[in-house]
């Protein structure tokens, strides 16, 4: 009817605004963890331990001997749009870290307990620092630690009804998230010790995920997936364009070994792990012509010039635009048609050497 008010548009309030934007970027316990170990990864650290109480429901936390973080930053570390690692837009064509929008850790302190403790080479002691939900520095006070931070999130979500009870239910699942999202930065992460742990109840902490910090692939394939599977693999480098190519590992026809689709399939650009579940469809497309039974396990790396690609499409930053998608779809398909043709050399092959 014509008789109804019209309402009145008010500004949000600062903090509810904050917290419905911290959803976004923390979607659940996995993507929690990914901003922290990207973090590390940022920071130049050759160790990272993941460590998680009740399977990260009570707490987790992200160990690292990276560079740490300077005193001077202390103020400013979980508030909103505070980066290291981007000053101005054009930045976005070069980037080469996970991070560049400032919003994890003052996502993390909107949607649970937030501390750091944390050492950089200039200084001869710690810090321990606590923050408020909007990022503001609270406490903080001298500690012993060796160079690097440690970033530990209490109480996820507790503050978002229906996702403290998704992620409380779906603990498990959530747990299974994880770690194959840790695979994906065990297998890319040249260089890098990985450990993740998990501590039930009284039980002691058992290890779930430990790498040896390898600069090979293969190595961080057969320490991630172990030898039999990486010996029904074949390495695989298809050249996309003058400046964009495809490498990694595929499994051979006769012995695909993904029993779901998606199972084992890792994508990743630049070293970014990302979704691609177009480049997903086609390697599963072209597999299936020659093994209608099975999925094949996939590890690929995409090199593409940064100024190619975009990542700040969704918060998680796990999607990725290409400036020419259509054509590298087309050449993958070619090149995946080759691999997977009959008159490859490895069909008649049984063991990788
Ligand atoms: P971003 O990664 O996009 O910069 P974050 O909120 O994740 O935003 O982190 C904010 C800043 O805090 C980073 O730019 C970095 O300078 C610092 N920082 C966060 N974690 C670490 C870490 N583990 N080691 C060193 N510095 C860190
Ligand atoms: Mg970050």
């Amino acid at each position: 009817s014509t008789t109804a008010n019209s309402p009145i548009i008010r500004p949000i309030n600062k903090g509810v605004v904050h917290r419905i934007c911290a959803g976004q970027v923390i979607l659940d316990l996995s993507s929690a963890v990914k901003e922290l170990v990207e973090n590390s990864l940022d920071a130049g650290a050759t160790s990272i331990e993941i460590s998680l109480k009740e399977y990260g429901e009570e707490w987790f936390q992200v160990i690292d001997n990276g560079c740490g973080i300077s005193p001077n930053n202390f103020k400013v570390l979980a508030l909103k749009h505070h980066t290291s690692k981007l000053a101005d837009f054009p930045d976005l064509q070069c980037l080469t870290t996970f991070g560049f929008r400032g919003e994890a850790l003052s996502s993390l302190c909107a949607l649970g307990d937030l501390s750091v403790e944390t050492r950089s080479k200039n200084e001869s002691v710690a810090t321990h620092l606590t923050f408020d939900r909007s990022g503001l520095l609270t406490a903080e006070r001298k500690t012993a630690r060796q160079i690097g931070t440690t970033v530990t999130v209490k109480k996820l979500f507790s503050n978002l009804p229906v996702r403290s009870k998704e992620f409380n239910r779906n603990i498990r699942k959530e747990y299974g998230k994880l770690i194959s999202l840790l695979n994906a930065y065990a297998l890319v992460a040249k260089g890098v010790r990985l450990v993740c742990s998990n501590a039930t109840g009284k039980n002691a902490k058992s290890v779930v995920l430990k790498t040896q910090g390898s600069d090979s692939l293969k190595d961080n394939i057969i320490t991630v997936f172990g030898m039999n599977t990486f010996s029904c693999l074949e390495p695989v480098n298809i050249c996309i364009s003058d400046d964009c190519m495809v490498d990694g590992f595929l499994s051979r026809p006769g012995q695909g070994s993904g029993r779901n689709l998606g199972d084992r399939q890792y994508y990743f650009v630049n070293g970014r792990p990302v979704d691609m579940p177009k480049v997903g469809k086609l390697v599963n497309e072209l597999y299936r012509g020659a093994n209608s039974r099975q999925y094949p396990i996939a590890i690929m790396n995409f090199t593409v010039p940064t100024r190619a690609c975009d990542v700040n499409v969704t918060p998680d930053k796990r999607k990725i635009f290409f400036s020419d998608e259509g054509s590298i779809l087309l050449a993958l398909r070619e090149g995946l048609q080759q691999f997977y043709s009959p008159s490859n050399a490895f069909y008649s092959v049984n063991k990788f050497d």
